[in-house]
């Protein structure tokens, strides 16, 4: 009997202990997640940590490097506590860590970054579980280098230019800034690997005062500019009239019918103006998409081929007025050249290349994308027919469709755009194999035997 009662006296005492020890003593460790913002610690490098413990919470996070046998304390921190029994009053939390090597003291090379998270847990006698992290780091604060290797940079707005260069590291992103659009170049055309090469464009609306440098960024974040000489010569675009007639108002808006926004305003002038200027810029915006991506390799040879047997419409640039009833309505800048031939003629790729687009687009009907490598792009548009599949090959002169109307056109004609990366350029400049020679092939010429 009385051995009993000590069994139930030792229960009622040891189960709440058991209990309460369950609490404090609780072995789950914290959660945390260690983050470089970029691919190294350059010049000024950023650590992004966040960190948690469900049950006692957070006590303690350090964050030490260690390189060449020393170590350095990057940041530490104790987190309050709101008592012995309740444990820490923080359970999570996530902040940044700015580490200058320089201020610090530390070269550059590779080095080993450690996280320690600890929370209120009474383990370890008193000391907490302890959540480790350790990640690798290449520190360097060295820029790369860039040589411009290329020399003569002649520019007309709409035009098209190529720039080459050297940049002393790998895992370096380059390209051409141009104003506020940015043309990435890329290496692996040339034997030497660090050597890259860049397509760059000067939009229509870019004038002489544009800058254009190259732009490197190595994977520790550090980046460099390079100027190169350049002259950017003004180009007047002539105006055109365009009138839109009620017949052609009728022939055409019922094909926008399912694309115009139920809210819009519903006459026919009001319709047309939307689709001239909102569906305008959707159509540009879908059309842009398409030249995302770009094979690193250049496809084309000689100069493009322009529609044969074909009459100029409009010109690459032409500022459009568009009268209605002898008033005029709207304005646009046209993008392309359209080019005229017998109806439903016959359309060849331009240049040889890859086809990436063969669907619908807006303003721009039934439309094809090639890409002819490096960003360079043709587009053909208002086709009846396509003939060709997205990821086909097509060499210079393949059918790729036949002419048409379709999207806004007044009449059977090709629209034909070309582009550097996401801007719309001349195609003059690419139908003639003197400007191609002096302002793209010589360059490369020059550089592959190295008389640059
Ligand atoms: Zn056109």
């Amino acid at each position: 009997m009385k051995s009993r009662l000590w069994l139930w006296l030792a229960a009622l005492i040891l189960a709440p202990a058991i209990w309460i020890l369950a609490i404090f003593l609780e072995g789950e460790a914290p959660n945390a997640v260690l983050e470089l913002t970029s691919g190294g610690i350059g010049r000024s490098g950023e650590l992004s940590v966040s960190a948690s413990d469900e049950k006692r919470g957070l006590s303690r996070i350090s964050i030490d490097l260690f390189k060449d046998g020393k170590e350095t304390i990057l940041f530490e921190k104790n987190f309050a506590s709101s008592g012995w029994f309740s444990g820490g009053t923080d359970h999570e939390t996530s902040f940044k860590v700015t580490v200058e090597p320089g201020k610090l003291g530390i070269s550059d090379g590779k080095a080993l970054i450690r996280l320690s998270v600890r929370d209120y847990s009474w383990r370890k006698w008193l000391k907490g579980n302890l959540t480790y992290l350790e990640k690798e780091v290449m520190i360097d604060t060295q820029p790369p280098k860039v040589d411009v290797l290329s020399r003569v940079h002649n520019l007309g707005q709409g035009g098209s230019g190529l720039v080459i260069y050297r940049v002393s590291e790998s895992g370096t992103t380059s390209g051409v800034q141009v104003g506020g659009n940015f043309f990435p170049g890329y290496g692996g055309y040339f034997k030497d690997p660090d050597i890259c090469m860049a397509l760059f464009a000067l939009a229509y609306d870019q004038g002489p005062g544009t800058t254009i440098h190259v732009s490197a960024r190595d994977a520790a974040g550090n980046s460099a500019i390079a100027g190169f000489p350049y002259h950017i010569r003004k180009v007047r675009y002539p105006e055109d009239s365009i009138n839109i007639s009620d017949q052609f108002l009728n022939w055409k808006l019922p094909e926008f019918a399912g694309q115009i926004p139920s809210d819009a305003p519903q006459s026919p002038v009001d319709r047309f103006l939307w689709v001239n200027r909102e569906l305008r810029k959707q159509s540009i915006e879908k059309i842009c998409e398409t030249t995302q991506q770009t094979d690193k390799d250049i496809y084309w040879k000689g100069a493009f081929l322009r529609l044969p047997n074909s009459a100029t419409r409009a010109a690459f640039g032409d500022r459009r007025k568009y009268q209605y009833e002898g008033r005029m309505i709207d304005e646009q800048v046209h993008m392309g050249i359209d080019l005229a031939s017998l109806a439903q003629s016959p359309v060849p790729a331009s240049g040889s290349g890859k086809v990436v687009f063969t669907d619908n687009i807006g303003i721009f009907g039934r439309t094809v994308v090639v890409d002819h490598g490096f960003g360079l792009f043709t587009t053909y548009s208002h086709l009846s027919a396509v003939d060709v599949q997205p990821g086909q090959m097509v060499a210079r002169g393949e059918n790729l469709g036949r002419t048409g109307s379709t999207g806004m056109a007044g009449g059977d004609h090709l629209h034909y755009g070309m582009m550097v990366h996401h801007v719309f350029v001349n195609p003059l400049e690419w139908w003639d194999a003197s400007w191609i020679e002096n302002n793209i092939l010589s360059k490369i010429e020059s550089v592959k035997s190295g008389l640059n």
